[in-house]
């Protein structure tokens, strides 16, 4: 790669930055609402002490981690499921993935609650060793993207050379165990050890608030439930991630794997831990809104998704609202859809997302900004990813990419973006 190419997050200074300060994003945050009663930027009577001390690893900890990211590996390679074909690569030649989600899932609730249940493992443990466990996969997430960084590079390397860089972007495309088998890393890692155990930070958060008062309130049951209807719906329709940016364009470096594997569990599920010790009156009008509101962004964020994943699996035959679908036909040989949602605009999902984002926060009313950071920071990234894809995109299409945008003229909200 030409290094006149713009490097991207701020190239080398941006991309050091980020690697260093996103875990000290993460631990502020929950310094914040545990430690500092949701406030950011006033730090009277703050619980430094308690926060630090709670940070420090230890071997319960890193057992607990380790032990969920092997069955989660054990799952995902022994639990049966169909094996679906990948998009094609720039080879021609297309990946095999084992589509096994739904299957892990239901093992992984049968483990978690026999761990619970029998007094092995109580849930509320993930709650009350938060600090610790985030330590913990901090440095797992620093030397597994270590791994990723020389084992890219000795498999599938697709590094430009400038270390740094590539650290943060990562060095393979598909890195694989092994190399040519069917346990792909990137795949694994953008759901599977991420997405069940926010779901059990949320559980945890839930049972820490019903030992503490001895219910659990409306606001905390309705974050969880929809945080846990998200997931559900990801491993309901898994192979839909085959055709997102994630999966088709980037590298997996320390960008994703610690998106992944920390930034989604333990910032995702800020605002159940924000309401365990804050538990007030939702009116059932407001609740019944805030429903409403999740499903609407749960509809748009899946619907829009799956016909694009449909007219990627077979555009010929593919059909939108009754109707064949529309596509252009590029000189690089892909398809682009232009009818359904993606007439609308060229990323109506990412309304469907932001909907859901603003639905998980209300829940927790207005009594402090903290548990808001998701609907900002997602807002934030998706203004921002949409703008890489665009530059992904214009680059592999050239031409008909311009074509595509005089025909789909709005970027994310039609009509207004
Ligand atoms: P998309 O699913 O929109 O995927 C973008 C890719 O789709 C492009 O690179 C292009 O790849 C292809 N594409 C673009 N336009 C068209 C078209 N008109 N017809 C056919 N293919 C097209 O975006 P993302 O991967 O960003 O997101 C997927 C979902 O995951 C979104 O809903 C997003 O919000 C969500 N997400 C959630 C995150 C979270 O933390 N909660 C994080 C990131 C994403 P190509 O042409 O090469 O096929």
């Amino acid at each position: 790669m030409s290094t006149k190419k713009k490097l991207e997050f701020g190239g080398v200074p941006g991309n050091l930055l980020l690697v260093l300060v996103l875990p000290v994003v993460v631990a502020f945050l929950h310094f914040s609402v545990k430690y500092n009663d949701a406030r950011l930027f006033a730090y009277d009577g703050a619980d430094w002490e308690g926060f630090f001390r709670a940070l420090v690893p230890t071997w319960e900890a890193a057992a607990i981690y380790l032990g969920w990211f092997a069955l989660q590996a054990l799952l995902q390679a022994f639990a049966p499921g169909p094996i679906v074909q990948g998009t094609p690569l720039p080879n021609g030649k297309h990946l095999l993935y084992k589509m096994n989600g739904r299957a892990s899932l239901v093992a992984t609730a049968i483990v978690v609650g026999a761990l619970h249940f029998s007094g092995v493992l109580p849930i509320r443990v993930l709650h009350d060793r938060f600090g610790e466990l985030l330590t913990v996969m901090v440095i797992f997430s620093y030397a597994f993207s270590v791994f990723l960084y020389f084992y890219g590079k000795a498999t599938d390397d697709r590094s430009t050379g400038i270390a740094i860089h590539d650290f943060w972007m990562g060095t393979g495309h598909n890195p694989r165990i092994p190399p040519h088998g069917l346990f792909d890393l990137k795949f694994f890692c953008e759901a599977r050890p991420g997405l069940p155990f926010w779901v059990l930070l949320d559980l945890a958060c839930m049972h820490a608030q019903y030992e503490t008062y001895g219910f659990v309130s409306l606001s905390m049951v309705l974050v969880c439930a929809f945080q846990l209807l998200y997931v559900v719906d990801y491993f309901w329709n898994e192979p839909a991630i085959l055709t997102t940016m994630d999966i088709k364009h980037e590298n997996f470096g320390f960008m994703l794997c610690f998106g992944d594997l920390v930034w989604v569990p333990m910032t995702y599920s800020l605002q159940a831990f924000y309401l365990v010790d804050r538990v007030h009156d939702l009116p059932l009008w407001a609740g019944l809104l805030f429903v409403a509101l999740n499903l609407l962004g749960l509809y748009i964020f899946r619907a829009v998704n799956l016909q694009k994943h449909r007219f990627r699996q077979s555009p010929e035959t593919a059909t939108i609202w009754g109707k064949k679908a529309e596509y252009l036909e590029t000189k690089q040989g892909g398809k682009l859809l232009v009818s359904g949602f993606w007439g609308w605009s060229r990323h109506f999902n990412y309304v469907g997302d932001i909907l859901m984002a603003v639905s998980w926060s209300l829940p927790t009313l207005f009594g402090s900004i903290v548990p808001y950071f998701y609907p900002i920071y997602f807002t934030a990234l998706l203004v921002h990813r949409e703008r890489r894809d665009h530059r992904i995109c214009a680059e592999k299409y050239g031409e008909d990419w311009e074509a595509y945008c005089k025909r789909v003229p709005y970027r994310i909200l039609p009509g207004v973006y």
